[in-house]
Parts: C-alpha cells; structure tokens; sequence
C-alpha cells in the first residue's frame, strides 16, 4: 500500500473535469482547477496552485485524455505530480451507483463493467465519469483509483420512500425507482451540521436543502438519509436553474400528444430550458432577487415558485423527520442568498422554526447558525466541500484496504 498522503479527486463531466489535490494530513489543497469546452473550441483550463496565483491556459483538448495530461503537467509543473509518491490514491465522482454501488467502491475491471451498465439510467453523466476514470487509470496504473457515488448517501431510504407507485415488475425490470443525488453534499452537510451543534450525527434529524444550480432536499435522522428529492434521475423535487422539479408525468404526454413535441425535446424542454430560466429567463438567483427587487414580475414569480416548493419539501421533511434539529442551507444559493433562506423559513414560528435577519445577512465561508438562542430548530448556513468527502472517503478506503 501507498504510503502517501495525498488524494486527487476528480470530476468529470461530459466536457468539463474539475479536480482537486488535497492533503489527507490537514485537508490542504495542494492545487485545484477545472478544465472546460473538452471537445469543443475555446477549451480553457484554470490552474489555481497553493499559492492561490491562477494560471490559465487557453488550447484545444479534443478530449478527455487531453485535457486529463495537461492537468497532470500543470501538478507537475508545481512539484505535485501524478508520479509523486506521495499520492496514494485518486478518487473518482460518479454520478449513479445504481443498487449496487452503495459505498466508495475500489474500481476494478469489473467495478467499470457496472458502472458502464448503468448507463441507460444516467445517459448524461455516467459516461463522462467513466472516461475520466479510463484516462486516470492509463495515466497511473499503478494507483488505488477509487468510486465515490452521487447516489450512495441515498441507498439507505426506506423502500416505501425509494418505490414510485408504478407496477412493479415494470419499475423493476428497468430499475426504476427513486436513487436521489448530491449525496456526497448531503452527506457532508449533515454530518458537519451536527458538529455545529456539538452532537453527534446519530443523535440529530436534519434536513439538508443543497440549493445550487441543480438543487436537492434531504432527510437525515441520526446520520442516515430516510428520503432526498431526486429521483431516478436528477430532474425531480425542488425548482432548479434549468430544471423543473416536480410536474406531473401526465405533462410528457400532454406535449408529446397536444403540443407534438418529440421525447427528446421535452427531454431537453425539462432539463434544460424550464426551472428559473423557464420561468423568468434567467437562472441565476443573484440576478433574479435583483430584478424582482425592481419590480420585475416576471423574476418575482420564479423567485416565488422557488421558494413555495422549498417550503413543501421543509414541510415534507418535517413530517417524515417527526422532529427536526436542524434546517441546513448549503450550495451557491443556499450559502450566498439571504433573501432565499428568509424566505423559505418565514412564518414556520409554531414548528420552532425562526431565523435571525441580523445573523442571516452575515456573509462568511463558515458554517454558521442563523436562528434565534431560543428557536426549537436550528437554522444553519453550512457550506459543502464534496471533494473533501470524496477524498476523505477515498483515502479511508485505501487505508482499510491494507
Ligand atoms: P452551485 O451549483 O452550488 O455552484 O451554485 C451556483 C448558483 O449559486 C448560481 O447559479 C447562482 O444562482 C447561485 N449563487 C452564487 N452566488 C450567489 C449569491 N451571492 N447570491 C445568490 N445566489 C448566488
């Protein structure tokens, strides 16, 4: 077994990586950066090293394997190469685990064959993960490569919570059921949401509401997710920038029999072009509080449809919780948006729920309470760090492996 320190993890998407060389000693961030447009022209690759000086470097990467080697001569190039042996192992984000995978899984030629088989369930990322495992693995054969999966945080939903009410042999023979996402954030946020509160994660009941561009909710009791927004794919639960949430399945058939439109457009209507965007044209919620603060209505409405579904998933969660310690806000709109989280958590005094407007309106990259000394809940902002749990997970897998 290696006996080095360091764990690159990386994520890669269908022309984007992003990676990250942590530290395993301290949780230093030895480098991190992000290579996009893979495959596309104008590809562009930001380098931030230790120092926090950026480089960025603008050049064709036709693929994967091209953009994997110039992040391995930019590490080299700061004395942190993939040849170093202080690297112990890589840890790889993939999107979908499907049943099976339900831990950090150490890839193996076998490991690969299953995550290539869950393709037809996550037709947009699984492929991408998996080619940026291919190409770590050529680049470092040698090396422990190891899957953390979107998904595992999630396999342990009960199976009235994971079921669609659908015939089962049908859900069955196509693995149709509820698998959820962001589990790593979910994962991470109410663990460190219990050590806010000085507990440990077994003794608390937590809903994580992980608002990003994709957005998630999830119910954790004492450490263990009882039930998550996502489902079969990354479309369902909360409004999203270009995502719908929720709509009634009885919409596809609507706008393919009425509105003529073929599964891929309402494939692509859904995905890509409904949430906030769909409604306001915009999906970005800095720019949308921005516009309904002038009067916009068209922003106000988006703003509003966001947050009264946020507030059906608290109240959802509350139930299924039956009591609820903490309300964590986490990811690009749950840490930075106040009005957001205000909003989501006003008026729920008789369920203990309250947040402080002066506490709220303090930013800091610290996960921090916002709720009153007396509330019954606690209202936290508790930013998530998924590639230190990814690495984390990584490095205590190879550790056990000896
Ligand atoms: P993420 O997917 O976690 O990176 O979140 C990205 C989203 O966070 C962006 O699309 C914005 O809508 C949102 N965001 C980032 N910064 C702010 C901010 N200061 N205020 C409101 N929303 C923000």
């Amino acid at each position: 077994m290696s006996e080095g320190t360091r764990v690159l993890v990386l994520n890669a998407g269908s022309s984007s990586v992003k990676y990250q060389l942590i530290d395993m000693l301290d949780g230093t961030r030895l480098a991190s950066g992000l290579v996009e447009r893979i495959g596309e022209s104008g590809g562009r690759l930001v380098h931030t090293p230790r120092s926090g000086l950026k480089r960025e470097s603008l050049q064709v990467f036709p693929g994967h394997d091209a953009a994997l080697k110039a992040v391995a001569e930019e590490l080299a190039a700061d004395g942190v190469g993939l040849d170093s042996p202080e690297l112990a192992a890589i840890g790889h984000r993939v999107v979908h685990g499907g049943k099976r995978f339900t831990v950090p899984t150490l890839i193996t030629d076998e490991v690969l064959t299953e995550i290539r088989r869950l393709i037809p369930v996550a037709p947009l990322h699984n492929p991408a993960n998996i080619t940026g495992i291919e190409v770590a693995r050529d680049l470092r054969p040698d090396l422990p490569q190891v899957a953390v999966f979107d998904t595992a945080f999630h396999a342990s939903m009960p199976e009235y919570a994971a079921r669609y009410a659908i015939d089962r042999a049908v859900a069955d023979e196509h693995r149709v059921r509820r698998y959820g996402f962001h589990g790593t954030s979910h994962q991470y946020v109410s663990r460190a949401t219990a050590a806010l509160l000085g507990k440990d994660p077994a003794e608390v009941n937590v809903i994580v509401l992980h608002l990003g561009n994709g957005a998630s909710a999830s119910a954790v009791s004492g450490g263990v997710c009882v039930d998550t927004s996502m489902g079969l794919t990354p479309l369902e639960g909360l409004v999203m920038g270009t995502r719908s949430g929720d709509v009634d399945a009885g919409v596809v058939f609507h706008l393919h029999r009425v509105g003529g439109m073929s599964i891929d457009e309402i494939d692509d209507l859904l995905n890509r072009r409904s949430g906030l965007l769909g409604l306001c044209g915009d999906n970005d919620m800095r720019e949308i509080m921005r516009r309904a603060e002038e009067g916009d209505a068209d922003a106000r409405l988006a703003f509003d449809t966001y947050i009264h579904r946020l507030r059906k998933y608290i109240g959802g969660y509350y139930a299924v919780l039956g009591r609820v310690d903490a309300i964590a806000f986490t990811a690009g709109v749950g840490e930075n948006a106040a009005p957001v989280r205000a909003a989501a958590t006003a008026g729920l005094a008789e369920l203990g729920i309250a947040v402080d407007a002066e506490l709220n309106s303090i930013r800091s990259g610290e996960a921090r309470v916002i709720s009153p000394e007396y509330a019954r809940v606690t209202v936290a902002v508790v930013p998530t760090d998924e590639e230190l749990e990814i690495a984390q997970q990584t490095f205590a897998l190879v550790h056990s492996a000896v």
